[in-house]
């Protein structure tokens, strides 16, 4: 018996060839095609994260591409100049950047050697600060794993803890109390930014995307809420804050501050309140937030004449007036009398100082500048720098929506209060116990001492209030 000769590598290859050559076939393909396929760039395997990227940040509604646009851009790039190390001399630099706007690395990256303290680091699969996250931009995305999602999380994780902790560093040299931070809201944001993209994967037969691989990546439990209630006492002493801490703009800080107590409103109701939102006559205002349908919310008389006024003073607001009035001297009582009418569409808050905008034209004219998120993130630094229980317990605008919910829940019961909050999630206890606007509006005169229209039918015979 004779053992065969061993195969060369030409015809090995040939054998290798020719089941291929068969699949070709039989798929109805030549290899034309795969060539022509192959450079055209549209195999599922070419369509990587960094070039489908483009598609999803089309697909998303702005509110989405808000919140993931930068959890993206990680997945992409991932953290170049970003290491893994908590260590004092890394987080000092954290967050700076160079003339050119570039992040600046740390100084072991910089230098390419590092010498920090190994129970530094934070990222929990990291020893060296050279080990920074290249992120998923070339990988294609049929073929990304869990792991590498969860890997993305960790450093998202990373990055948000070491945020805090220089933070907590620069707090602790000016003598105040640190806040404790899990990061588990980046992680969450991995999560969801990476499930957005593959949801709109899957729908596309040209990625060869067929399941979600984020939802398998750990879902982090929400930290449990922290907003809280205040006390009277409280109040006052934030309100006095308000005033008295050298706020330039004490005006708008008061109105922003009472606006959110009475009316409950998260801060998306005050940035999107508009002037033909505010009912003057049935004390009410339109409140739109988070997507949401808008509802109408009980207001005191005092709260809407001065946003009215305030509205006045600093927008471009009144649309018409009666000919005997100059639009230059139209008041809220001119409003409220209808010798004034204001456009509807206008935002209601305003800074003082006002902006440049560039007409069609190219020229440039003053505006005014409506009130922007930005101004909470001031003014809630500001109370707590100057109120230290504020400070302990990380005061923040949410609270005083607690503290409206909490008074009227114990006046007026649950249905009541999660009516005022104007809450989205259908609860089905509640079929039966839906609130009705009067009891709305009763518990509001309860909690704000002051009368509504609407809850006349229930308040008690011979009380006024
Ligand atoms: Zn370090
Ligand atoms: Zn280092
Ligand atoms: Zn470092």
């Amino acid at each position: 018996m004779t053992t065969p000769a061993p195969l060369d590598a030409s015809q090995l290859r040939a054998l290798q060839a020719q089941p291929l050559l068969d699949q070709l076939d039989a798929a109805g393909l030549s290899l034309e095609d795969l060539l022509a396929m192959r450079s055209s760039g549209t195999l599922p395997s070419q369509v990587t994260l960094r070039r489908y990227l483009p598609t999803v940040r089309a697909a998303a509604p702005a509110g989405s591409s808000k919140v993931y646009a930068s959890y993206w851009a990680l997945l992409d790039v991932g953290l170049p100049n970003l290491c893994g190390c908590g260590c004092a001399a890394c987080l000092a630099v954290l967050g700076r950047r160079d003339d050119a706007g570039t992040q600046v690395p740390c100084a072991c990256l910089a230098r390419g050697a590092c010498s920090c303290p190994k129970d530094s680091f934070r990222h929990p699969a990291v020893t060296t600060c050279a080990d920074t996250y290249p992120g998923l931009g070339n990988r294609p995305l049929a073929a990304i794993t869990t792991a590498e999602i969860e890997a993305a999380q960790q450093w998202a994780k990373t990055r948000a803890t070491k945020r805090w902790a220089a933070r907590n560093a620069r707090r602790a040299a000016a003598g105040r109390p640190g806040y404790a931070h899990s990061g588990k809201s980046a992680e969450e944001h991995v999560r969801d930014a990476a499930s957005f993209i593959f949801t709109c994967a899957i729908d596309d037969p040209t990625t060869g995307v067929r399941v979600n691989t984020a939802l398998k990546a750990p879902k982090p439990r929400r930290p449990k809420t922290t907003a809280r209630a205040y006390s009277t006492g409280q109040l006052a002493e934030l309100w006095d804050a308000i005033f008295t801490t050298g706020g330039e703009d004490a005006e708008l800080d008061m109105r922003i501050f009472w606006f959110h107590l009475e009316t409950g409103a998260r801060r998306g109701g005050a940035l999107a309140l508009r002037t033909g939102g505010l009912d003057v006559h049935g004390q009410n205002a339109l409140l739109s937030e988070k997507g949401e349908n808008a509802t109408w919310q009980p207001m005191s008389t005092e709260l809407q004449r001065s946003l009215v006024g305030h509205a006045i003073e600093r927008g471009e607001v009144v649309a018409w007036t009666s000919p005997a009035l100059d639009p230059k001297d139209v008041t809220v009582d001119d409003v409220a009398a209808g010798r004034a009418r204001l456009h509807p569409d206008r935002p209601v808050f305003y800074y003082r100082r006002r902006r440049s905008v560039t007409l069609p034209d190219g020229t440039t004219r003053s505006a005014p500048h409506p009130l922007t998120a930005r101004r909470y993130n001031s003014l809630w630094d500001r109370l707590c720098r100057h109120v230290p229980w504020a400070d302990q317990i990380h005061a923040r605008p949410h609270d005083l929506r607690k503290t409206g919910a909490e008074f009227i829940e114990r006046a007026c019961g649950y249905a009541v209060a999660k009516a005022w909050l104007r809450h989205a999630d259908g609860d089905q206890t509640l079929t039966y116990t839906k609130a009705k606007p009067a009891e709305i509006a009763r518990g509001f005169e309860l909690y704000t001492g002051r009368s509504h229209p609407l809850a006349a039918e229930l308040r008690p015979p011979g009380g006024d209030r």
